[in-house]
């Protein structure tokens, strides 16, 4: 396979710690001894990335951060983050994550937000990819 094709190649290992030194290291290693870019990315499933629309929802009801300093705290982040990952929080939002991430209920392209949205930004990351690292488990759903 020559770059310039069409194909990807796909990486799927055990732990974030591996997913981890392919992209920082053996990776950039590779691109550089050929003289290559890759383009890689990590895929990580949707629960990962704010969704910006169950966000909203939930700023307008308050009722799902009983503390104000959390609710500031994401709001400052949504504000400023390009990326939108959980892995990028500087702090642990614990289980009211799970109120504002991208999940089952998103209704796609007919979502208001999808031009916006972080996990649909994260797909086309994507598929302009060259090399697509993810975990077993999202590996063996997508194949
Ligand atoms: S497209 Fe889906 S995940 Fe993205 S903001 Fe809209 S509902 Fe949320």
């Amino acid at each position: 396979m020559s770059v310039g094709d069409d194909a990807r190649i796909v990486v799927s290992t055990a732990t974030i710690a591996l997913q981890e030194q392919l992209l920082k290291k053996d990776i950039p290693f590779l691109e550089e001894i050929l003289g290559i870019g890759y383009r890689a990315e990590l895929a990580k499933g949707k629960g990962n990335y704010l969704c910006l629309l169950r966000y909203r929802e939930e700023l307008q009801s308050r009722g799902l951060f009983p503390e104000d300093d959390l609710v500031d705290r994401l709001r400052e982040w949504v504000d400023h983050t390009k990326t939108g990952d959980r892995a990028e929080l500087p702090f642990e939002p614990g289980e009211s994550w799970g109120m504002v991430c991208a999940d089952d209920t998103c209704p796609g392209r007919k979502c208001q937000l999808n031009n916006d949205c972080f996990f649909v930004k994260a797909r086309k990351r994507l598929q302009r990819a060259g090399i697509i690292v993810c975990n077993h488990a999202l590996f063996f759903i997508r194949s």
